[in-house]
């Protein structure tokens, strides 16, 4: 392919990311706004302003996550790039799940570490106020970041799949689990079932009552989907009833 038309490849294909992002974070996000507005009705009201501001804070993440994603894509597309495999038998099949549970394991760690990072003042005005602005948060804050905070989280999955095999579908589980979890856990109450939130397996699983809590109180609870990091650092504090 010629350059021109190559970058021209490259444009259209984080062009396209970026509306998925989006589109993807409005129609999840609105099932869910709409959920909360069935199951407990006025849970966002007079925080009409603050939703305005995480849509807006949100889209603009969109594009962030959507042009690694993009370009990512098209290099796999054309030229082979990344360790993205499209036949089921590439890999023994327990690798299925197990390359899933691999990427939200990394992704966690990731996102421990650098979460506790931008809690640093300096950092935390800089990149990080504009998620906590967000009191309480909503099933609308879930990609509302500052374009710094959204570069860590935009880069973790296109940087793995150059490292770890993963099957197109389980990339799409991996996906569909981010963001749903994103979302679920920002809407501002418990979606699960009592029983499995305060199980021994909930002792480990980060849904809404454990990132609540880090809203409530900004110094502990860093985790995105597991408790381990929080356990053994000892910034875990328990769930919020939110
Ligand atoms: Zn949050
Ligand atoms: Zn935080």
């Amino acid at each position: 392919m010629a350059p021109d038309a190559s970058l021209t490849a490259v444009l259209i294909s984080a062009l396209a990311m970026t509306a998925i992002v989006g589109l993807r974070y409005i129609l999840t996000s609105g099932l869910f706004a709409w959920i909360t507005a069935r199951v407990r009705p006025g849970h966002y009201s007079g925080l009409g302003l603050q939703i305005r501001s995480e849509i807006k804070w949100s889209l603009l993440s969109a594009a962030i996550y959507g042009i690694p994603s993009g370009v990512v894509a098209w290099g796999w597309q054309q030229h082979g790039w990344t360790r993205i495999y499209t036949d089921v038998h590439a890999f023994s099949l327990w690798w299925l799940p197990g390359s899933v549970l691999a990427f939200l394991l990394l992704h966690d760690t990731w996102f421990y570490w650098t979460h506790r990072w931008m809690h640093r003042p300096r950092v935390f005005r800089l990149a990080h106020a504009v998620h906590h602005a967000s009191r309480p948060p909503t099933a609308w804050a879930a990609m509302s970041f500052h374009p710094l905070e959204a570069l860590t989280g935009a880069v973790v999955v296109p940087a793995l799949v150059f490292f770890v095999p993963i099957h197109v579908g389980a990339l799409g589980a991996v996906l569909t689990i981010m963001t749903v979890m994103g979302i679920t856990n920002h809407m501002g109450w418990e979606m699960f079932p009592r029983a499995l939130v305060q199980s021994r397996l909930g002792g480990w699983l980060i849904t809404a009552s454990h990132h609540h809590r880090h809203h409530e109180s900004y110094q502990c609870n860093y985790g995105l989907y597991f408790r381990h990091w929080d356990h053994l650092c000892g910034t875990d504090r328990g769930l919020s009833s939110p």
